[in-house]
């Protein structure tokens, strides 16, 4: 059997990849804060190191797929710290466990977020691995009512950015492992459940996010993207940032591509 890593496992995306997984045969070693085989938080230093260390332990050294998929949504520093330095540190430094599979795979997420007004200035602090920089633009962002909502798309415009420049690369086609990533649009999750709660909230959701194909989606459709993606049917997909959001980047970017 085939040994996924899932991030964010006790909740949403990461929940229902997880459970999908383990129905297809794979063992799961799930991570999140709580409630998973591995408890460790990926917001800090010491915590990425942990998430090594015991995955390293729980699966005997050997492992076959990385599902990032842990991240926080909220306009604070701490999303800067999860979204895009917690998901790096999961894949780079789980990548060197891949090296005994056969077919080994790793995905992680970035979202339709990332076609949202961003800051130019976090994004290039991200992009430069700079995580104290970063943190304090991010403190800076985060105490403005009218741009705290930009850390969240800058984190995934970076990620989604960073997958581009590294899946082609030495370390991940070159080591032959597919890297891409997912951009889902509104998937219904706790995440997102304050907000579509209220008809107020989905009239906001809609207003930023067109979706003219089915809506807001349950957990499992990006999980069986997700699925796919680390499957041994995955040969060739490498560095795409596939967008699963019901037509809302195909609305907003039109035939940019
Ligand atoms: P969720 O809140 O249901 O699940 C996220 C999980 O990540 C939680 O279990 C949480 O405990 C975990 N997590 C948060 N901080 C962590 C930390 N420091 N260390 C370890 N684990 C931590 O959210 P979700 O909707 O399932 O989101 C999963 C991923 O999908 C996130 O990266 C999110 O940004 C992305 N995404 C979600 C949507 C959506 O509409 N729900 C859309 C686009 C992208």
């Amino acid at each position: 059997t085939r040994t996924m890593i899932v991030t964010g496992a006790a909740s949403g995306i990461g929940k229902a990849t997880a459970e999908l997984l383990r129905e297809r045969g794979d063992t799961v070693i799930g991570v999140d804060l709580r409630d998973a085989d591995v408890t460790a938080d990926l917001s800090t230093a010491e915590g990425r190191a942990s998430l090594i260390e015991q995955v390293r332990e729980a699966s005997g050294g050997r492992i076959d797929g990385i599902l990032a998929i842990a991240g926080l949504a909220a306009p604070i520093p701490a999303t800067v710290a999860v979204n895009f330095f917690g998901m790096v540190a999961t894949l780079e430094g789980l990548r060197p466990l891949l090296s005994g599979s056969e077919a080994p795979r790793a995905v992680g997420i970035a979202s339709m977020a990332s076609l949202h007004p961003h800051d130019d200035e976090l994004v290039a602090l991200l992009t430069a691995g700079d995580e104290p920089g970063a943190l304090a633009r991010a403190e800076v962002l985060a105490g403005d009512p009218s741009t705290g909502h930009l850390i969240y798309a800058s984190t995934k415009k970076a990620f989604a950015q960073w997958v581009r420049r590294a899946a082609p690369g030495e370390d991940w086609a070159g080591a032959g492992i597919p890297l891409n990533a997912i951009a889902p649009g509104v998937i219904v999750t706790p995440m997102t459940a304050p907000l579509l709660e209220t008809e107020e909230g989905r009239e906001q959701i809609r207003a930023g996010v067109p979706m003219p194909l089915n809506g807001f989606a349950e957990a499992i459709v990006p999980a069986h993207l997700l699925a796919w993606l680390v499957s041994e049917e995955n040969t060739h997909l490498c560095g795409q940032v596939i967008f699963v959001d019901g037509g809302s980047d195909a609305v907003i970017r039109g035939d940019s591509t």
